[in-house]
């Protein structure tokens, strides 16, 4: 039987690959990088001499097919999750959290809410009962910032707790999100006791997904990396194989596509305009993430993550132990939504974004800044506006043998690891039912 084609070494490649090799599947994983992970990767950083993440990553515990994916891949232990939800916030001055406590069920994070100190006992109680309302009932596919206006919360709810957990979560501010898909994030995360545990990777990401290499070769499967496909051969409708830019042809009855929905149209047949299953993908918009590095001459922050509130300034994550052994102290700013960043020139970025951490860690003030480095992702996730849910296309194509994955198809997940990771899995299972 000729082997399955994978084309896309990012997490829905790979899972799609575990998926098949584990079950005696022959595949080929095409990757056109010299690293694994997509855009979870990492890379090599000479001038401070260590591997970094290009984006700065993190799982919440309701991401249980991506758990299971590090578990088959034995790396588990290179994430760490908390024992219990705890997101210090901070504006400088003040320092609050939002924490899950000891009571159950969706009660959890009613103690922390009611003596939330960025917002007044009445905000409290307002943000409360729409947190109920979104609880108890389906909101229509508008935008989340409408929903939460028509449910009584001000600016300020919205600026100091909405907000930050929807830019954090899905890459777009309230007012551009449906309400249902901020609704996705909170009911299997924030309502479920442990379900939006934060879990940080602890090793860097590209050496994770690597592990994939040998999980396929021990399964007679291949990897070839820095290899990019040209296009997807299809002939009468079905798939035939793909051809590489070095314009070697590989025979195949089934391909997998786990590309970014930017890079599948130039390796369709007919451009998507023309095609009534591919014209809908047009309509799918991104958003950018900028990440920020600092390396300073010494530790500025005792919390392995902290989000900025009243500050230009969304997230700041302490990736010094995590990635290297070194007396360097390494932070990344990571400013999700980050249209207003993402065309400045690098040092107006730094300056802009250095101000504001000085602010929320007093103890940068005297620290020495010793390198940075801004890291832009222009196509970082795709916006889940309003009508986009109906846009994502299924795993299985018009084009007999040809699959999609990736983290745009529809699996009812936001733009992160998870979906991609879940799509993966259900284009090979497809896969699978239909050989
Ligand atoms: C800065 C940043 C921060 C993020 N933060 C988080 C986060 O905190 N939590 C979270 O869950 N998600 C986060 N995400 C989103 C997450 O990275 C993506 O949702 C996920 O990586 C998508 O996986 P994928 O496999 O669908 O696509 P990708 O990761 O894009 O993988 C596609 C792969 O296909 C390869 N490819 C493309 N064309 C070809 C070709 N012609 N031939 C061969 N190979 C090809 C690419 O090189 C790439 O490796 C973040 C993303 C960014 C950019």
């Amino acid at each position: 039987m000729k082997p399955v084609v994978i084309i896309g070494g990012g997490p829905a490649g790979i899972a799609s690959a575990v998926y098949l090799a584990a079950r005696g599947v022959k595949i080929i994983l095409i990757e056109r990088n010299v690293r694994l992970g997509g855009r979870a990767a990492s890379f090599f950083y000479s001038r401070m001499g260590e591997e970094i993440d290009y984006g700065q990553h993190v799982l919440m515990r309701c991401c249980t097919r991506t758990i299971d994916l590090l578990k088959l891949l034995g790396q588990e232990s290179s994430i760490s999750f908390q024992a219990s939800l705890w997101v210090p916030m901070t504006d400088g001055g003040k320092k609050d959290a939002i924490a899950s406590s000891p009571l159950p069920g969706v009660l959890h994070l009613l103690p922390s809410l009611l003596t939330y100190s960025f917002l007044s006992m009445r905000a409290r109680m307002s943000v409360m009962r729409s947190g109920l309302s979104l609880l108890l009932k389906d909101p229509e596919d508008v935008p989340f910032g409408k929903w939460l206006a028509s449910h009584g919360q001000r600016e300020r709810e919205i600026s100091t707790l909405w907000d930050p957990i929807c830019v954090a979560t899905l890459n777009a501010h309230a007012e551009s999100v449906s309400a249902r898909m901020a609704r996705v994030v909170f009911q299997r995360g924030f309502f479920r006791k442990h379900g939006a545990d934060i879990g940080l990777f602890i090793r860097p990401l590209s050496q994770i997904f690597t592990s994939v290499i040998p999980f396929i070769e021990a399964r007679q499967g291949r990897v070839l990396i820095r290899t990019s496909v040209k296009r997807i051969i299809v002939d009468a409708g079905c798939v035939r194989g793909v051809e590489t830019s070095d314009g070697e042809s590989i025979e195949a009855d089934a391909v997998i596509s786990a590309v970014s929905l930017c890079d599948l149209p130039a390796l369709l047949p007919t451009p998507v305009e023309e095609d009534p299953f591919f014209k809908c993908l047009s309509g799918i918009d991104y958003a950018p993430i900028v990440n920020v590095h600092l390396w300073f001459d010494r530790q500025v922050m005792g919390e392995s993550f902290i989000i900025g509130v009243d500050s230009p300034v969304q997230a700041i994550f302490d990736v010094s132990g995590a990635h290297h052994d070194s007396d360097k102290h390494h932070v990344v700013i990571s400013q999700s939504a980050a249209a207003t960043w993402i065309d400045l020139p690098v040092a107006s970025i730094v300056d802009g974004l250095l101000s504001g951490l000085i602010n929320l860690l007093p103890r940068a003030r005297d620290a020495n800044l010793i390198d940075s480095l801004v890291i832009k992702s222009r196509f970082a996730t795709f916006v889940p506006a309003p009508g986009v849910d109906a846009l994502r296309p299924t795993s299985t194509t018009p084009i007999k043998g040809l699959f999609l994955s990736g983290d745009y198809t529809a699996t009812g997940w936001p733009s992160t690891i998870e979906g991609a990771v879940r799509s993966g899995f259900a284009a090979a299972a497809g896969l699978v039912f239909r050989r």
